[in-house]
């Protein structure tokens, strides 16, 4: 069996897989691989597919599959897996340092001391205390940023599609309840036809003014062009994004935008995760070779 490790994962991870056949790195021998292992870098395409005829197992290490053309690979008969659970607290982790980095000034505090200001006076800060946060999907990652924002003692309110469950969530019916109410708005949605755009110009304009909206989610659930015009204007206070619609990003206008704290995709990277990654890639290979 042939594993090919498509993207970064833990150094330990190459030596824990040796175990189940040939480990390789090296993408050229994507044609011959029976098992890819990806993150978000790679793009398992139709393309990608066809030209991988021995491929029987694609792991895709973190929770977004949209990167997979799912529907493709079934009908090859490939079987797809993530690793959804291991990612949740280094991702809520993130959104919780985003929202705080955002009413504290953490950015601008830094550059203009970099700079040689002093802003002690310009730079007014808000607390998260008994502000209200709305949550857009309450999975896994959503569930545990309520339990961090508790903590700080916010109210919190959830959009989702399915029951959230939660004590710490009060959950509203209406996407639009959750936009009027919150002082906060954190994105944890999957990217899928029903998510793509949700947030634009109308949506925008229903939210509170001085909002802020922090992104872990998927860039392209938010019309770009839209949240910096809302920025501009003061509609919304600041914007905190690590998702794009490319890794790396090509021609954002997010780049220009005041108030923004931009991130290169890192909600997964911490050293942690990514040995929990590997644990639950190990299991899901023992799984596989097991069965066949
Ligand atoms: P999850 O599946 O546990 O939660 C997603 C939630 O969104 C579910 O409860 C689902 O019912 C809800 N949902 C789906 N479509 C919806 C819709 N149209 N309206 C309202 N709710 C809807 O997933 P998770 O582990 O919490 O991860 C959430 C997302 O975070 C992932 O899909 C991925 O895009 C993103 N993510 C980003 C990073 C990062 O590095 N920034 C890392 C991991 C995951």
């Amino acid at each position: 069996m042939l594993i090919l490790l498509s993207d970064a994962f833990d150094p330990s991870l190459p030596g824990r897989l040796e175990k189940f056949g040939e480990v390789t790195d090296d993408k050229r021998r994507a044609a011959e691989a029976n098992v890819v292992l990806i993150r978000s870098k790679t793009k398992v395409t139709r393309e990608y597919i066809d030209a991988a005829p021995k491929l029987r197992l694609v792991i895709r290490g973190g929770v977004g599959l949209d990167n997979v053309d799912q529907v493709h690979a079934k009908a090859r008969g490939i079987e797809v897996h993530n690793t959804a659970a291991a990612s949740s607290v280094a991702v809520a982790e993130l959104a919780m340092a985003m929202m705080l980095a955002l009413p504290n000034h953490l950015v601008q505090g830094h550059n203009s001391m970099v700079a040689g200001q002093w802003l002690k006076k310009e730079l007014k800060r808000t607390e998260l205390y008994h502000k209200t946060l709305g949550i857009l999907g309450c999975g896994r990652i959503g569930r545990e940023l309520a339990r961090r924002a508790a903590a700080f003692d916010m109210t919190i309110l959830g959009y989702d599609i399915v029951s959230i469950d939660d004590p710490l969530i009060a959950q509203v019916a209406d996407p639009n309840d959750l936009l009027r109410r919150a002082d906060y708005i954190s994105i944890h949605l999957p990217l899928t036809d029903a998510t793509a755009g949700m947030i634009h110009a109308g949506t925008l304009a229903q939210m509170k003014d001085g909002v802020r909206i922090v992104n872990t989610g998927r860039g392209k659930v938010v019309i770009e062009k839209d949240v910096v015009a809302a920025l501009e204007s003061g509609k919304i206070a600041g914007y905190a994004t690590d998702v794009w619609y490319s890794d790396p990003p090509e021609n954002t206008p997010l780049l220009g935008a005041p108030n923004t704290l931009l991130l290169p995709h890192i909600g997964a990277s911490t050293e942690e995760n990514l040995l929990r990654i590997g644990d639950i890639i190990v299991e899901l290979l023992e799984d596989y070779t097991q069965r066949n």
